[in-house]
Protein backbone atom coordinates (compact mmCIF):
# COMPACT_ATOMS: atom_id res chain seq x y z
CA UNK A 1 0.00 0.00 0.00
CA UNK A 2 1.46 3.47 -0.81
CA UNK A 3 1.65 6.05 1.72
CA UNK A 4 -0.69 8.71 0.76
CA UNK A 5 1.43 11.82 0.66
CA UNK A 6 0.21 15.17 1.93
CA UNK A 7 -0.76 18.02 -0.81
CA UNK A 8 2.17 21.00 -0.19
CA UNK A 9 1.41 24.28 -0.08
CA UNK A 10 3.96 27.03 -1.93
CA UNK A 11 3.63 31.01 -0.73
CA UNK A 12 5.29 33.35 -2.58
CA UNK A 13 6.86 35.09 -0.62
CA UNK A 14 7.04 38.36 -2.84
CA UNK A 15 3.10 38.94 -3.42
CA UNK A 16 1.69 36.65 -1.05
CA UNK A 17 -0.02 34.10 -3.81
CA UNK A 18 -0.77 31.07 -1.84
CA UNK A 19 -1.37 27.82 -4.49
CA UNK A 20 -1.76 24.06 -2.62
CA UNK A 21 -0.85 21.35 -4.94
CA UNK A 22 -2.50 17.99 -3.88
CA UNK A 23 0.24 15.14 -4.44
CA UNK A 24 -1.13 12.03 -5.70
CA UNK A 25 2.36 10.05 -6.73
CA UNK A 26 5.81 10.21 -5.34
CA UNK A 27 6.68 12.30 -8.73
CA UNK A 28 5.02 15.49 -8.40
CA UNK A 29 7.04 18.04 -9.73
CA UNK A 30 6.50 21.55 -7.79
CA UNK A 31 6.94 24.76 -9.80
CA UNK A 32 10.01 26.41 -9.30
CA UNK A 33 8.21 29.85 -9.55
CA UNK A 34 5.53 31.77 -8.44
CA UNK A 35 2.26 31.47 -11.33
CA UNK A 36 1.62 34.69 -10.52
CA UNK A 37 4.89 37.06 -10.00
CA UNK A 38 7.31 34.74 -11.39
CA UNK A 39 9.02 35.08 -8.14
CA UNK A 40 11.22 32.47 -7.26
CA UNK A 41 11.39 33.04 -3.17
CA UNK A 42 8.64 30.50 -2.44
CA UNK A 43 8.07 29.08 0.82
CA UNK A 44 7.40 25.40 0.39
CA UNK A 45 5.00 23.88 3.98
CA UNK A 46 2.51 20.19 4.15
CA UNK A 47 -0.53 22.14 3.72
CA UNK A 48 -2.87 21.65 6.48
CA UNK A 49 -6.85 19.72 6.40
CA UNK A 50 -8.34 23.02 5.20
CA UNK A 51 -5.91 24.43 2.56
CA UNK A 52 -5.91 20.43 1.20
CA UNK A 53 -9.75 21.04 1.48
CA UNK A 54 -9.23 24.42 -0.93
CA UNK A 55 -7.08 22.70 -3.34
CA UNK A 56 -9.97 19.89 -4.06
CA UNK A 57 -12.40 22.74 -4.59
CA UNK A 58 -10.55 24.64 -6.94
CA UNK A 59 -9.53 21.40 -8.84
CA UNK A 60 -13.25 20.46 -8.93
CA UNK A 61 -13.80 23.95 -10.01
CA UNK A 62 -10.96 23.58 -13.21
CA UNK A 63 -12.99 20.61 -14.26
CA UNK A 64 -16.11 22.04 -14.29
CA UNK A 65 -15.12 24.78 -16.25
CA UNK A 66 -13.76 22.12 -18.63
CA UNK A 67 -9.81 22.78 -18.27
ZN1 LIG B 1 4.23 35.80 -6.41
Amino acid sequence: MPIPAPPMKLTCRSCGCRHVYPQRSDAVVLPGECAACGSEDLERTVAGPLDGAAALAELTLHRLKGG
